[in-house]
C-alpha cells in the first residue's frame, strides 16, 4: 500500500471531497460504500502500515448482508466459520445462554471471522475502488463553517473538505470537537484474547462460554483462517479481567498462573492452551461505553464505535460499523452534507439506542464483581431461553436486527 504522508500544504486535496478519519471497520467501509455512490474520499489513518490484526468478530445476520451488498460475503464465508449455536454454562452444569441462529431464521447464522480477514478483504476493496488512503497521518483537529471542513495534523498542515466523518474509535479525543452532548466511559472491565490453532482430535465447537459468576469469563469461538493462503483455521480465546489486573498482567499474574486459571474454570480448554506458550500471543482489549444525543454536528459525523462504542457482550461493534455505512450510503441524495447526516441520526436513532441500552444493562452480568445479577443470570437466563418468545427476542437482539424492546426490527 502506497502511504501518502501528511508533510505539505501540496497535499491539499479538492473541497469537494469528504475526509474520513480512521480505516478500522467503520472507516473502511463507509469509504467503500460512500466511493461506490461517486463520492470523492479520503481516508485518513494514524497507523503508517496498518496490519490485518484483532480479536475474532461473530458477525451478526445483518453485517453480512453489508458485506453481501458490497459483494464481499462469499470471501468473508470461505474464510470464516458457520456459528450456528451460542452456548455458555457454570461449572455446576447450570445452562446461562443456549440460542440458536435457527430459532430466529432457518437460513440465519453467525460468521465467525478474524478481525484481519474483514479488514484484509474491506482493505483491498478500497484500494480496488481507488480510494485516496494516507497512512501515517494522526489528524489533531478540525474546524467546520458554513462551507466546508479544514483538518488539522502535525505540524500544522492542514486540508480541507467538504464533510468529516469521524471513525476513530471508541478513545476518539476528535469526538470532543463535536458541539454535541457526549460521554466516553472506560469500561472497568477488558480482556485478553488470541487466536489459536485447533488442535488435532479438538471437538469441532460453536460459540462456547464458561462463567463463574461475572468474575471469570472464558470464551472461545471457532474464527477460520486468517486469508485465503492459510490453511490453518483458527479459535478465538477471550479471557475476560478487570482493567486494574489488565495493566501489567504479565508481571502480576504470568501466564502459567493465568492459563491455570482458565482450565480450572473450564478444564476442556486445555489441548487447546498447549498452544499459548508465550505471554506475547495474548493481546490486550479495553473498551469504552460512548454515547452521544446525536451522531452529527453539521458538517461532522460520528460512525463506529467512536459514535457507539459498547463493549463486546452482545457482538455488535463490527457489525454495527458495518451497519453505520451502509444506512449513511442510503441517505445519500438530496441536500447538502449537514441535511445528510441528519437523516443519518433519524435513520440511526432507534436501532442504536437499543443496543447500547441492551449493552449497558446486560454487560455488568457478565464481567464485573456484582453478586446479585449474575446470580439472577445463573438462575433466570437458561430457563428463560426455554420460553420461546424470550429465546425469539434473545435470538434477534444478537442478530442484531431489534429496533425496540417490545417491537421494531431493522429493514436492511
Ligand atoms: C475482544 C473484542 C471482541 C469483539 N468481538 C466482537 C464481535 O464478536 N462482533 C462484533 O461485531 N464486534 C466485536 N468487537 C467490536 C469490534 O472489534 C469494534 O466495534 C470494531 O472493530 C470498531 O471498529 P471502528 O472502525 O469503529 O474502530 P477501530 O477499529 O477502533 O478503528 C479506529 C481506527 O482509527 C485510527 N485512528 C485513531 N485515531 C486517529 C487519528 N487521530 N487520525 C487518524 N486515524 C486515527 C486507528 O488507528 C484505527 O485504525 C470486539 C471487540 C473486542 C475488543
Amino acid at each position: 500500500m502506497r502511504a501518502c504522508r501528511w508533510t505539505s500544504p501540496s497535499c491539499a486535496l479538492p473541497e469537494s471531497s469528504v475526509a474520513i478519519v480512521g480505516a478500522g471497520v467503520a472507516g473502511a467501509a463507509v469509504a467503500i460504500r460512500l466511493a461506490e455512490r461517486g463520492v470523492a474520499v479520503d481516508l485518513y489513518e494514524a497507523v503508517p502500515e496498518p496490519r490485518p490484526i484483532g480479536a475474532g468478530l461473530l458477525l451478526q445476520p445483518t453485517g453480512q448482508r453489508v458485506l453481501a451488498a458490497m459483494g464481499l460475503l462469499d470471501e468473508a464465508l470461505s474464510l470464516g466459520t458457520r456459528v450456528d449455536r451460542l452456548f455458555g454454562d457454570t461449572p455446576d452444569g447450570r445452562t446461562v445462554l443456549d440460542m440458536s441462529y435457527r430459532r430466529f431464521h432457518p437460513d440465519a447464522y453467525g460468521l465467525g471471522l478474524q478481525r484481519g480477514a474483514l479488514m484484509g478483504l474491506l482493505w483491498r476493496r478500497v484500494r480496488e475502488l481507488g480510494i485516496r488512503w494516507h497512512c501515517g497521518v494522526a489528524v489533531e483537529g478540525f474546524e467546520q463553517d458554513e462551507r466546508g471542513v479544514t483538518l488539522r495534523g502535525a505540524g500544522g498542515v492542514a486540508t480541507r473538505h467538504a464533510a468529516l466523518i469521524l471513525a476513530n474509535g471508541s478513545f476518539s479525543r476528535l469526538r470532543e470537537g463535536m458541539k454535541v452532548r457526549q460521554s466516553a466511559r472506560p469500561f472497568p472491565w477488558g480482556a485478553v484474547w488470541t487466536v489459536l490453532p485447533a488442535p488435532p482430535g479438538f471437538p469441532q465447537i460453536d460459540l462456547r462460554q464458561r462463567f463463574r459468576s461475572a468474575s471469570q469469563m472464558l470464551g472461545l469461538m471457532p474464527v477460520g483462517r486468517a486469508h485465503a493462503d492459510d490453511d490453518q483455521r483458527g479459535i478465538n480465546l477471550f479471557w475476560s479481567l478487570p482493567v486494574a489486573e489488565l495493566e501489567g498482567w504479565r508481571e502480576r499474574i504470568g501466564l502459567a498462573p493465568l492459563k491455570a486459571r482458565m482450565t480450572a474454570l473450564f478444564p476442556d480448554v486445555a489441548p487447546l492452551l498447549a498452544g499459548l506458550d508465550d505471554a506475547g500471543q495474548l493481546r490486550e482489549a479495553r473498551y469504552a461505553d460512548v454515547w452521544m444525543q446525536r451522531w452529527h454536528d453539521g458538517r461532522v459525523l460520528a460512525i463506529g464505535d467512536c459514535a457507539h462504542g459498547m463493549s463486546p457482550q452482545l457482538g455488535q461493534g463490527a457489525n454495527m460499523a458495518l451497519i453505520d455505512a451502509h444506512e449513511l450510503a442510503a441517505e445519500l441524495g438530496d441536500g447538502d452534507w449537514p441535511q445528510v447526516f441528519e437523516r443519518y441520526t433519524r435513520r440511526r436513532r432507534a436501532h442504536l439506542r437499543f443496543y447500547g441500552q441492551a449493552s449497558k444493562g446486560l454487560t455488568p452480568m457478565f464481567q464485573s464483581h456484582a453478586v446479585v445479577a449474575p446470580w439472577l443470570r445463573d438462575r433466570f437466563f437458561g430457563w428463560g431461553g426455554k420460553l420461546p418468545y424470550i429465546h425469539q427476542q434473545s435470538i434477534a437482539t444478537l442478530a442484531g436486527y431489534k429496533t425496540g424492546w417490545l417491537w421494531g426490527r431493522l429493514k436492511l
